[in-house]
């Protein structure tokens, strides 16, 4: 069974509606896919209605974010209660925050290079989570560079000249509202270097401690040094290891299925979770 935890549809910042992308799980292979936009649940009814139409399982999801000692942190959460008050104001409150971020963000840009805002507003679906893919869609749309990841190498970075950070709980904060909505709480790429410092041993300790249930261990930004580090971390608290693509559709060239969860690991998550899984 190939179980991929971790994708963006164009409720967030992937290339793909929530039905496409179910669709692109489907003809990858896969047998089950999540759905983890940024700090949103706007693509999971569309999402779900594929998944029941092709016969794809889904399991409903939101990548979090959640900033620990002033990083950046993503956080998954699976299978929460979409309609959980404080979660849900939460996750407004940091989508409202990406939306003022991105602004401030263009205006720097905008003084060296031909985008205004509402290029930008062109590349995001209604109601979507702003980032800065978007600002980099507009900057291809403007013929400033060839891809997001052309952009993400030096305009975007998060060390770049025009980088703006935005507002984010503490993760430790994250995961009490995550496991008050029912929803099961896993680090998403803690290993991964180019985002800062890598996530130091004793967070782990702590943010088990505060109730974290998982960790992504296979990604694609983890080198094999990571993958063993943070694994052995997994095994010592007892936590679970996940792996996944981090799929965003042509915006990024991680494939769908090239990382994979051991289907053991999903069954404790759907145990875990508020939400059924989608089983057609
Ligand atoms: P933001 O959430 O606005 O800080 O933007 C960061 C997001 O951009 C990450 O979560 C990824 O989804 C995406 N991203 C990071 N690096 C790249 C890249 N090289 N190419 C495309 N997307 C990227
Ligand atoms: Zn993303
Ligand atoms: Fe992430
Ligand atoms: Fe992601």
């Amino acid at each position: 069974m190939r179980v991929d935890l971790h994708t963006h549809s164009s409720a967030s910042d992937g290339t793909q509606p929530p039905e496409v992308l179910v669709a692109a799980a489907r003809d990858a292979g896969l047998d089950v896919v999540a759905l983890t936009d940024h700090d949103t649940t706007a693509g999971w009814a569309a999402a779900r209605a594929a998944a029941l139409a092709l016969g794809t399982t889904l399991v409903l999801g939101t990548e979090m974010s959640t900033r620990y000692d002033h990083r950046s942190v993503h956080l998954l959460c699976y299978l929460q209660d979409p309609g959980d008050a404080a979660l849900v104001a939460e996750l407004e409150t940091i989508r409202t925050a990406r939306l003022g971020r991105a602004r401030e963000m263009v205006d720097k840009i905008a003084a060296d290079l031909p985008i205004t805002w509402d290029d930008v507003q062109a590349q995001v679906e209604d109601g979507a989570s702003v980032g800065r893919p978007h600002i980099a869609d507009a900057l291809v749309a403007a013929g400033v560079v060839p891809d997001r990841s052309a952009a993400f190498a030096d305009l975007l970075h998060g060390r770049g000249p025009y980088y703006v950070p935005h507002y984010a709980p503490s993760t430790d904060h994250a995961i009490a509202l995550v496991l008050a909505a029912g929803g099961v709480p896993v680090l998403a790429h803690p290993g991964a270097a180019d985002r800062g410092r890598v996530l130091a041993d004793a967070a782990f300790d702590e943010l088990a401690a505060a109730g974290l249930v998982g960790i992504e261990v296979h990604h694609r930004d983890h080198d094999a040094a990571q993958v063993r580090r943070l694994g052995a971390i997994a095994e010592r608290l007892g936590l679970l290891v996940t792996g996944s693509s981090d799929y965003h559709g042509e915006g990024k060239p991680n494939l769908l299925g090239e990382n994979l969860t051991d289907p053991a690991v999903l069954a404790q998550i759907a145990e875990r979770g508020t939400t059924e899984v989608v089983r057609p």
